[in-house]
């Protein structure tokens, strides 16, 4: 079999997973009728070099009740996935309220954590509040990991905590970001979630907002991004979790463009959705588009969060994807539409092309 025909077996196999877990939609987070992720806090016991929201929010928590507004809103946009992000979410002393409040709502409740804080006894209250599933991440094995997390031993708690979650009955996905630095650790980490039979891998391209601004020449070039997607479409061949490259909504119209997929495959492609499907809230009460991209488009504070979700400007924009140089002539503008948070973090515009990509015309 060539790689993509065992791409497109693997797929098939895998197809109920996929749909039943995450997506009618695939592409960068994705997932219908959409989902809204409040970042309830920038505090955190790590110190990653690479932390989007270090540096990007400012001013006051939003308070247990303004949390639960919020998420009394979101659930009238439908069966929404509702994410708790921070900052380490943990650190907040009602997340426990604020997880059981979501879930009693028709919504599907998942957290990201950095695992560190994760006990069997935390794992118990989390199960028990409703939590669905728990995204960990971890960039390297052992002490690569703790060097890009700032903290020693930060690898072994993070491993306790996915077993504590997986004993508990919290489903655990993987997040990674990919950086130059930690290319070589990719295969050693997909392996780690293969023996922990894990279903799911977030592969993160770096976006160089926040604490990531310094270091942004560990970003991957246009070239090595391509790689990075050839590298996937092989590893995928014999991975049995889901390798999903996240931040990077070209994936898709890759695979497309190889003739890897298509939509008799059963998938619709939606590539970026940013402020068309997902929605995300700073501790701070501003809602932007995406965890990366920080430009906002009102505050839950001034402005109900509906209105916002439905009248900005900047949604009503995104939606539309009016978006600017290769993407607005390139074939794969409705799959793609761009990483609009690596469009704003290159050029300051959240409409300008995506600049990692091949795709296009130029
Ligand atoms: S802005 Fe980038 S990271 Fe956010 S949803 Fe779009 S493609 Fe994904
Ligand atoms: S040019 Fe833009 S829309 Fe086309 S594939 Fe590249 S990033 Fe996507």
């Amino acid at each position: 079999m060539s790689p993509g025909e065992e791409l497109k077996s693997w797929i098939g196999t895998h197809k109920n997973e996929i749909f039943a877990n995450d997506a009618v939609g695939t592409g960068c987070f994705s997932y219908l009728p959409g989902e809204v992720i409040w970042a309830v806090t920038t505090r955190c016991n790590l110190r990653c070099k690479h932390c989007s929201i270090a540096e990007m929010s400012s001013g006051e928590e939003l308070s247990t009740e303004e949390g639960f507004g919020l998420i009394k809103d979101a659930a009238k946009l439908g069966p929404v996935k509702f994410g708790f992000t921070g900052g380490e979410p943990l650190l907040r002393e009602d997340i426990y309220d604020l997880i059981e409040y979501a879930s009693s709502f028709d919504m599907q409740v998942v957290m990201a954590t950095n695992g560190t804080l994760i006990t069997n006894d935390v794992a118990k209250r989390l199960k028990k509040a409703g939590l669905e599933r728990a995204a960990m991440s971890i960039d390297g094995i052992g002490s690569v990991h703790d060097e890009f997390r700032g903290v020693n031993g930060a690898f072994e708690r993070t491993l306790r905590g996915m077993k504590a979650c997986e004993e508990e009955g919290v489903a655990v996905q993987l997040f990674t970001t990919v950086t130059r630095t930690n290319y070589a650790e990719i295969p050693k980490i997909i392996q780690l979630a293969d023996d922990l039979n894990l279903w799911r891998i977030y592969l993160i391209y770096l976006i160089a907002m926040g604490r990531g601004k310094a270091i942004s020449e560990v970003c991957l070039s246009t070239d090595e991004n391509m790689k990075f997607f050839d590298d996937m479409v092989n590893k995928q061949k014999e991975a049995k979790t889901w390798l999903k490259p996240i931040c990077n909504p070209q994936y898709w119209a890759y695979l497309k463009d190889a003739g890897l997929v298509d939509r008799e495959d059963g998938f619709e492609f939606t590539g970026c959705t940013a402020g068309i499907t997902r929605f995300h809230i700073f501790p701070n009460g501003d809602v932007t588009p995406c965890a990366y991209l920080p430009a906002k488009a009102g505050n839950i504070r001034e402005r109900g969060f509906l209105d916002i979700v439905r009248n900005s400007e900047m949604f009503k924009a995104l939606r539309a994807r009016e978006v600017k140089g290769q993407c607005a002539t390139c074939k794969y503008k409705r799959i793609c539409g761009g990483c609009r948070s690596r469009a704003y973090a290159t050029s300051g515009d959240y409409l300008a092309e995506d600049p990692v990509c091949w795709l296009g015309d130029r």
